[in-house]
């Protein structure tokens, strides 16, 4: 994902504002890392580029 979306993405859980924790770029985006929820904490992983907005209740859900 690129830096910029971080201005269009809100947590989906409260609508909070996001804060961004890199492990990986290139020189356009954001390949692993992940948003990290300023309002509630909720963690929403980077991989491959794409966020998974989903929240972390019904990650859990889906993966099991
Ligand atoms: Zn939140």
């Amino acid at each position: 994902m690129r830096r910029s979306l971080l201005d269009i993405l809100a947590c989906p859980v409260c609508k909070g504002d996001l804060s961004l924790e890199v492990e990986e770029e290139d020189d356009e985006e954001v390949l692993k890392g992940k948003l990290i929820c300023k309002s509630c904490g909720a963690e929403y992983p980077i991989e491959d580029g794409i966020p998974n907005m989903l929240p972390p209740e019904l990650r859990e859900k889906v993966k099991g």
